[in-house]
């Protein structure tokens, strides 16, 4: 019994199952592929289920919440600084983070923070130069990805809370996925003409949505370095792209974020729909975060000034 329940608990246990993974293969790991492989399964669990509008809704509410503390503050904050705010502020995004299940935010933002320093080359663990598939998904199932890259996110992994969120991100999925089935079976209790249920609730707000969130961020890795118009004239292959930028609630206006990473937009003009800049834009309003970074123009502009010494 003890150690069954000992097993279970090292499931959860990023640094117990370090132990195990072969850090020098960059080759997809089977075993690793199979959560991740259940994940797209579950899915099907729709057929058993069924839908209700409740559902739907729970399940567009869930990506929209972690799609924004992914791109605002997995991206913007913890792998850029784009901009500031309290640690509350930081744990619970943090936290939401977490629950879209791509790891936590030491191990997010440090692979991040190692992509812009060597984006598109071999050493970039998602270059495209690897084939779509691998810059899609091959890479982060791969042993040779499995731990926290440490020395790139010194700065954040001081806070004993997010390395914990680190350590057991599995944890918190289910935290999530049991919160979803709880709000299911009480409203199935409480208000039974919803016609919902905890399953129904677990399958769309967490399976569905989760699968669909996880597609649109590693679209960012591999479709935006492929498709789409280059404004700037980056060592990279980042591309601009209204689609990405609109399921991804801003991050499609890649080329311009490989241009100057440094700000907490990515629409660098007003036509460039970045909803959440515009969140962002709102919370400071109310003090949660601050210290929003603009776009210098000189950066900003800077498309032009090649272009002016071309045409001379
Ligand atoms: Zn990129
Ligand atoms: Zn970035």
């Amino acid at each position: 019994m003890n150690r069954a329940l000992t097993s279970f608990c090292n499931y959860f246990d990023n640094e117990h199952k370090l132990l195990s993974v072969d850090q020098s293969d960059h080759s997809v790991d089977w075993h690793r592929i199979l959560p991740f492989i259940f994940l797209h399964l579950a899915c099907f669990g729709v057929i058993l289920v069924g839908w209700s509008p409740v559902a739907v809704g729970v399940a567009i509410g869930s990506y929209l919440i972690r799609m924004f503390a992914i791109t605002a503050f997995f991206h913007r904050y913890f792998s850029h600084k784009s901009f500031s705010t309290s640690r509350p502020v930081q744990f619970i995004f943090a936290f939401l983070g977490t629950a879209a299940t791509q790891r936590g935010p030491l191990w997010w933002a440090a692979h991040h923070r190692a992509h812009h320093r060597t984006a598109d080359t071999d050493a970039d663990a998602h270059s495209p130069l690897k084939g779509f598939w691998y810059s899609h998904c091959g890479w982060f199932l791969s042993g040779a990805h499995f731990a926290t890259r440490e020395e790139l996110i010194k700065d954040f992994a001081r806070y004993p809370e997010l390395r914990w969120l680190d350590r057991y991100d599995m944890a918190v999925a289910a935290i999530f996925g049991t919160s979803l089935w709880l709000l299911g079976e009480g409203l199935a209790w409480l208000v039974p003409e919803l016609g919902t249920s905890g399953w129904q609730l677990l399958i769309w707000g967490y399976f569905i949505s989760t699968v669909a969130l996880i597609h649109a961020t590693l679209s960012i890795n591999s479709l935006a370095h492929w498709w789409g118009r280059r404004r700037y004239d980056t060592r990279d292959d980042s591309r601009n792209n209204l689609l990405l930028a609109l399921i991804t609630l801003g991050e499609g206006w890649h080329n311009n974020h490989h241009h100057y990473a440094g700000s907490a937009r990515q629409g660098f003009f007003w036509w460039e729909l970045d909803i959440s800049y515009l969140i962002l834009k709102m919370l400071s309003w109310t003090g949660l975060v601050w210290n929003l970074k603009p776009v210098p123009d000189r950066k900003k502009f800077a498309h032009k000034q090649v272009a002016g010494v071309k045409n001379r």
